[in-house]
């Protein structure tokens, strides 16, 4: 290793600003308090503009390099997002070979950190002698998951949504097949094959990071923080959320600040999720008919696989024109809509917010868990709805709208859950229990707590291999 010079760190994430985020935070935690100096390389597909700005906001020790496209011709048009995320880690890997060895000359590279799909890269940083980490942008729920899956594979025959008892996983709640994570849910598709092959990549890692920490999730954090024979070392380090901007000048806002404390509810799907049409007019007239105030990001309906925005996070057509006719007058007041995107930080941290009705992704929900507000579980794809099951169930922090026979959740069964959870007994008792967790969050990340002692652990061992 090179003498005196900062050690360096070269992080590849999955695309999508949920994995950003986080993992651009725990850059800034090893420049500040460890002196790392942290290459973002990006996945051409992820070369957008939202990625591009943010990146570019980051400090100067933070740099990044885009990794060239890959023919993707050849891959069915309707393959599903896990499978062409995995080709294209595939076929990015002469690339990220080259980057790495310039990396290695031109720095003193330590560590290749990647996520989710991103781990085929290991292969590289073995033969580079470099250190390989993984980082887990959800929770231990989904890592547990994930070690588990090629002997769930190996005991359960057919789909495991015909499963009559739930799957139960250690130190985990018990999961309805029906609610583990999507591409798992057909096993003759290949986004299943793929899978199971980055689930064997997970345990060829020297160590994993995951954006948890054990007063979230206690049971699977005592199980995986202890040294298991087979089983990289697994370190909670979260929550690391995204920081706050702090641009007091939205509309939203604004709006906010005139409402009275904790009487809004805040409505967003995350980066990329979209509801059908039918979906999303049930939606508005159950907010409406609550009565309650509401913050609604509203994003264009597709009437197809709701993940399928994912990489554009932009609605192209104006998404107002989809709601019910008359709703914007008769909600006037009450209601404020934002099209496509919010400060959400921002909207979570402010006192009149008072609920969140979301997808479950795991960055809304630790951001909704560091603010102390309580939540209406509405999951749509990837691990959202065993998200949903544990909030619900386990750490008690959110309600769950029942689904009718023809998928839909319908307006009445909206506007129950929201008079719940804004103003019910139960979500009295939620609001009481978030406020706890957010406290025990606090601790976690503070100097001393667990999550900060898994960062230092992590970084003394980078430390050490660089001498
Ligand atoms: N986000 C935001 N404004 C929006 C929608 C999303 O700031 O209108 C941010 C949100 O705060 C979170 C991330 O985007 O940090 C979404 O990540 P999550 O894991 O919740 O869901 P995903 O987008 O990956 O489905």
């Amino acid at each position: 290793a090179a003498g005196s010079r900062r050690l360096h760190l070269a992080i590849l994430p999955t695309p999508g600003m949920g994995h950003l985020f986080p993992l651009a935070e725990l850059s800034k935690l090893l420049v500040q308090r460890h002196n790392f100096t942290v290459t973002f390389i990006t996945f051409a597909v992820a070369d957008n503009k939202a990625t591009q700005t943010f990146l570019s906001t980051l400090p100067s020790s933070i740099t990044s390099i885009s990794l060239p496209s890959v023919p993707l011709d050849d891959v069915p048009s309707d393959a599903n997002i896990e499978t062409r995320m995995s080709i294209v880690s595939i076929r990015s890997l002469p690339a990220l070979r080259s980057v790495l060895l310039d990396l290695q000359s031109s720095t003193n590279l330590v560590a290749f950190l990647a996520d989710f799909f991103a781990t085929d890269g290991f292969q590289i940083a073995r033969d580079l002698g470099i250190l390989y980490y993984m980082f887990i942008p959800t929770n231990l729920h989904f890592l547990t998951l994930m070690l588990q899956l090629p002997a769930l594979d190996a005991a359960v025959r057919g789909p495991y949504q015909d499963l009559k008892e739930p799957i139960k996983l250690p130190g985990c709640v018990p999961i309805p097949g029906t609610e583990i994570v999507t591409p798992l849910l057909d096993r003759s598709n290949d986004a299943y094959k793929w899978m199971l092959h980055h689930a064997a990549l997970y345990r060829q890692a020297q160590g994993i990071l995951v954006n948890s920490f054990s007063a979230i999730e206690p049971g699977a954090a005592k199980l995986l923080t202890e040294e298991q024979e087979g089983r990289p070392p697994v370190y909670p380090v979260g929550p690391m959320i995204k920081a706050s901007s702090a641009s007091g000048a939205s509309p939203c806002l604004k709006w906010l600040d005139e409402q009275p404390q904790g009487s809004v509810l805040f409505v967003s799907f995350g980066s990329g999720g979209t509801l059908t049409k039918r979906q999303l007019k049930e939606l508005a007239l159950g907010l409406e008919a609550s009565k309650q105030r509401f913050l609604l990001v509203l994003r264009s309906p597709s009437d197809e696989d709701s993940s399928s925005t994912y990489f554009t996070a932009q609605t192209k057509e104006n998404p107002l024109f989809y709601l019910p006719e008359g709703f914007l007058e008769r909600t006037q007041g009450v209601g404020f809509v934002v099209p496509s995107w919010a400060p959400q930080i921002e909207v979570l941290a402010h006192s009149s917010t008072g609920g969140f009705l979301s997808h479950c992704g795991w960055n809304s929900t630790l951001e909704s868990v560091t603010h102390g507000v309580p939540m209406i579980a509405w999951p749509l794809f990837a691990e959202q709805a065993m998200n949903s099951v544990m909030l619900v169930e386990a750490v008690k922090i959110a309600i769950r709208p029942k689904k009718g026979d023809d998928g839909l959740i319908d307006s009445e069964e909206i506007a129950r859950v929201v008079k719940e959870l804004m103003e019910g007994e139960e979500g009295k008792v939620l609001r009481n229990r978030v406020k706890e967790l957010k406290e025990a969050t606090a601790v976690a990340v503070a100097e001393g707590g667990s999550s900060y002692k898994a960062l230092n652990e992590v970084a003394d061992k980078w430390k050490s291999f660089a001498l």
